[in-house]
């Protein structure tokens, strides 16, 4: 069965990188009736972030990819959290001792620190000169009375094999003489992040781990602790990157990156899905609107190529806005965005309303069904622009008077003709018959009728405009 996993580290809330690899694995899974399983790497203590945790999973939730097994969720192959398992590492970690796979080192930080400024200054890669790999059975003894904590390293010996990736094709990366021999477990038994991927991949019976590509050259490594356990390694599939439309990398810095700013800023999630899965591949043709369980059955991971995805956030309000319209095509999802709207429009004008009324849902609904497709987001509908569908214009004689001539001569008839007809006009007749209007006028022309009305109702000079028209 396919079992997939998020596993990001909580040293900070999610952004759009972490979300676009949680979502492939998730509609892999969900394709192949998987799991998606999410597992928060926490074992480097001193970098995480308070509140990234509950962040990471308030986010999938929010976006829509529930994870099956999580932290939050439980499931068979807890605990979900790498700092509760440290168990399972030091098992492994003891095997390895044992078949000669790992040894201890008791290198000080000092010594590691010089050697590593001595490659600096040489302009080499910091490699760890594996002096400790060779220390006789008595000396590990005499070592050991002093220093009974020693980090453990595994023999990098073997050369590195090749392996099949399910984007990057024949791949194989040269370990052992870039780095020397990594640390598994250090001496404060916390595992580094290589031994803890590949001991809860292997337990937690992962089949295909999809990831950034920026860990394609750990793979190799990742094989030989697999190899030194004796266990049947996962499916390889790494995720090109996700960078900004001009190639550049996306920086955490960039604050819009991050989650919340999107859900704060009143981004549908499946627009933001929309947007990521169209940049990338993994599917037979682009193509915009497309839900989360369309992206499920349409995605096809061998149609993922290696090309970077070039994100082009400017486009997220088009895609916002067709999703809108999704949503009010459905009436569950319409009531939804009616809530959505009272809501907004109470925070927004609140202690301003004269006439409670613009407070009723079938008001509401009728705002929404005549804007949606003129508004990219439910919240444009509370900017100043649409402020006069809840608050009363204030409007000044001059501000008429600059509207046309014959100020006066417009607003009698319009009034007239609006007694005339009572509430019954539909916009059909209005239309028309303010056009029959302004014909009778002499001197007047249809658009002056017009801009008067417009200003009279709702203080605006010009008709409304959001950020897509
Ligand atoms: N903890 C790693 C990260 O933050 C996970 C890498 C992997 O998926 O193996 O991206």
């Amino acid at each position: 069965a396919v079992r997939v996993r998020f596993a990001p580290s909580p040293t900070g809330f999610l952004h759009l990188g972490g979300l676009r690899t949680a979502l492939y694995n998730y509609i892999f899974a969900k394709k192949h009736q998987g799991s998606f399983v999410l597992r928060l790497e926490d074992t480097d203590q001193t970098r995480l972030v308070l509140g990234a945790a509950e962040n990471i999973e308030d986010m999938l939730e929010w976006a829509g990819i529930r994870p099956d097994e999580s932290p939050r969720r439980g499931g068979p192959a807890g605990p979900y959290q790498q700092s509760q398992r440290l168990a399972l590492y030091a098992q492994a970690t003891e095997a390895l001792l044992q078949s000669g796979a790992a040894y201890p080192c008791f290198c000080s930080p000092q010594r590691l620190e010089l050697l590593k400024k001595e490659a600096l200054r040489s302009h080499q890669t910091p490699r760890y000169d594996n002096r400790c790999r060779n220390l006789s059975r008595a000396q590990v003894a005499q070592k050991l009375a002093q220093d009974p904590k020693p980090a453990i390293r595994f023999r990098l010996e073997e050369e590195a094999p090749a392996f099949q990736d399910l984007v990057y094709g024949w791949s194989r990366h040269e370990v052992a003489s870039v780095e020397g021999d990594p640390v598994i477990l250090k001496s404060d038994g916390f595992p580094t992040y290589h031994l803890a991927c590949v001991v809860d991949d292997h337990h937690m019976g992962i089949s295909h781990v999809l990831r950034g590509s920026e860990w394609l050259v750990s793979t190799s490594k990742h094989l030989l602790l697999y190899k030194a356990l004796g266990w049947q390694p996962p499916h390889f599939a790494h995720l090109p990157l996700l960078l900004n439309r001009d190639g550049s990398k996306l920086s955490k810095r960039q604050g819009d990156i991050f989650l919340e700013h999107f859900v704060a800023a009143g981004f549908l999630p499946d627009a933001l899905l929309d947007i990521i899965t169209n940049c990338g591949s993994g599917f037979a043709e682009n193509q915009m609107g497309r839900t989360l369980p369309e992206l499920v059955t349409q995605f096809d991971l061998t149609r993922i190529t290696c090309h970077s995805a070039l994100l082009d956030l400017e486009k997220l309000p088009e895609f916002n806005r067709l999703h809108l319209c999704r949503m009010v095509n459905s009436e569950t999802q319409r009531r939804q965005l009616v809530g959505r709207l009272q809501a907004l429009v109470e925070e927004a004008f609140g202690s301003q309303l004269q006439d409670r009324h613009v407070l009723h849902p079938a008001y509401l609904e009728r705002i929404i069904l005549l804007r949606q497709g003129h508004i990219c987001r439910l919240q444009d509908l509370v900017s100043p622009a649409y402020s006069y569908l809840w608050t009363r214009p204030a409007v000044d004689r001059a501000q008429l008077d600059a509207t046309s001539e014959k100020v006066d001569v417009i607003a009698k008839h319009v009034l007239g003709l609006l007694e005339r007809s009572g509430m019954s006009l539909t916009q059909e007749v209005l239309n028309g018959e303010l056009k029959k209007l302004s014909e009778g006028l002499e001197g007047i022309k249809h658009s002056n009728v017009m801009r008067l009305l417009r200003v009279a109702l709702s203080g605006q000079p010009v008709s409304a405009r959001t950020p897509c028209g």
